[in-house]
């Protein structure tokens, strides 16, 4: 993303918020793995959507209109030692230089200065509760200014959830956040790929799961989640992670796994039998599933609500159950009672963009949001049939999800993770070399 875009988004934000208002946006923490041992950072999506500023340690504060600079970045300071221990910091300079902040202070100087300019202002935007420190902080310097109150000292009155203005703009994705999105998508194809063509049985599933580490490193990418590799009844497992038994000749392997790319993810399931060849049953569930999200990608166009796909999705699997003997009843009255949520059991999609399950509202004033140009979804209609008695020993132990990443535009749906096999006849060749 260029800095013009992040500066385009800081303006877009301060038009919303108004003169007298303040967006305080603290950058995420360093977290613990074990002992000192610390996890790789990773910038708060909401913090490096304003910023495009990397490091942590770090507060950025938008004040429209005020003279003296609306952009303000609180950062680490250059630190020559430090830097050889822990990497190269921008310092204020850099802030300013590289980051595009009007003026930048060190983050030490935070208590300082940032309660004398929030005291000119009537409202702040903030997301509380997402850093209960950064939350108990914020009320400190509060409780300062109002006990200064008498002394003639302004307070800021009103306190307003800053998710609302920032989460639907990230809803709606740019050009540049589309092309993002693709490139993700694109490198999560690509493995799908090696996994397909490595998988035979007797392999575990976490040999599986390292041909994604394998191509999502060499792209500059890295896991957006942790990667679903189950084979057999492990694929019946909705987030299982294990990652860890063997593969049996005649199951199934499902997996769901993405990368994230330049701070954009995606999120791609794909299920493959492990000796390469679908059994007929197998093959009976897999066109349903098949269908059933071919169905609800048509309905991921601008016009219909964020419903539509997951209700065409339900009609399509609830029919193809009826079909194979596994649910019974008038297909009006199985969908009314839910009766398919014994196979199917989650909903058609989420929101991706920057988060795998994006940010962004499902429901405006307690209606279905109509689906725009812009909005990314994925579509993952699923069917999962337990070890139960009740089923013919043949359907036994299927699980099968397809998911795809779909931008909403307006010439229809755009399947960014086009592209990766998903056609019975296509995933055999690709599997078999043929
Ligand atoms: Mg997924
Ligand atoms: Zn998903």
């Amino acid at each position: 993303m260029n800095s013009e875009e992040f500066k385009k988004r800081r303006r877009q934000l301060m038009r919303m918020v108004g003169r007298g208002g303040i967006v305080i946006l603290p950058a995420a923490s360093v977290r613990t793995r074990s002992r000192d041992i610390e996890y790789r950072f990773r910038q708060d999506s909401d913090f490096f959507y304003m910023t495009g500023f990397a490091e942590p340690e770090a507060v950025a504060v938008l004040v429209p209109g005020r003279a003296n600079g609306e952009y303000l970045l609180f950062c680490r300071e250059k630190d020559q030692k430090r830097e050889q221990w822990d990497g190269l910091r921008a310092g204020q300079e850099g802030a300013v230089d590289q980051y595009g902040a009007d003026d930048a202070f060190p983050i030490e100087d935070l208590d300082d200065i940032l309660p004398g300019i929030m005291e000119s202002c009537s409202r702040v935007y903030y997301t509380m509760g997402m850093y209960s420190e950064f939350d108990s902080r914020m009320a400190e310097w509060v409780n300062m200014l109002r006990s200064r109150l008498r002394r003639g000292v302004q307070t800021p009155h009103e306190f307003v959830a800053l998710d609302h203005l920032l989460h639907d703009m990230r809803l709606y994705k740019s050009r540049g956040e589309i092309s993002a999105l693709r490139k993700s998508a694109k490198v999560a194809v690509k493995a799908h790929k090696r996994a397909m063509r490595v998988t035979r049985p007797g392999l575990f599933e976490y040999e599986v799961e390292a041909e994604f580490v394998h191509e999502f490193r060499q792209n500059d990418a890295s896991n957006s989640y942790s990667p679903i590799v189950g084979g057999g009844q492990n694929a019946c497992i909705l987030h299982y992670v294990e990652n860890d038994a063997e593969l049996k000749d005649g199951d199934l392997l499902l997996i769901d796994a993405g990368c994230e790319l330049d701070y954009y993810a995606s999120d791609i399931t794909r299920t493959f039998p492990v000796n390469g060849k679908f059994s007929p049953e197998q093959l009976a569930v897999y066109e349903i599933v098949l269908a059933a999200q071919e169905a609800a990608i048509e309905k991921t166009v601008v016009g219909n609500h964020w419903n539509e796909p997951h209700d065409a999705a339900v009609r399509v699997i609830t029919r193809g159950l009826k079909k194979l003997g596994l649910l019974e009843g008038s297909l009006t009255s199985l969908i009314k009672t839910a009766a398919y949520q014994s196979y199917y059991m989650h909903r058609t999609g989420h929101w991706i963009g920057m988060d795998v399950h994006d940010v962004g509202d499902y429901k405006v004033d307690n209606e279905w949001r109509m689906l725009e140009a812009g909005m990314v979804t994925t579509v993952e209609p699923g069917i999962y049939i337990g070890n139960s008695r009740k089923v013919p020993k043949a359907f036994r132990n299927i699980g099968i999800r397809i998911e795809d990443d779909v931008a909403i535009c307006n010439k229809g749906p755009d399947v960014l993770s086009k592209g990766l096999a998903k056609e019975p006849d296509a995933i055999e060749s690709l599997m078999n070399g043929t």
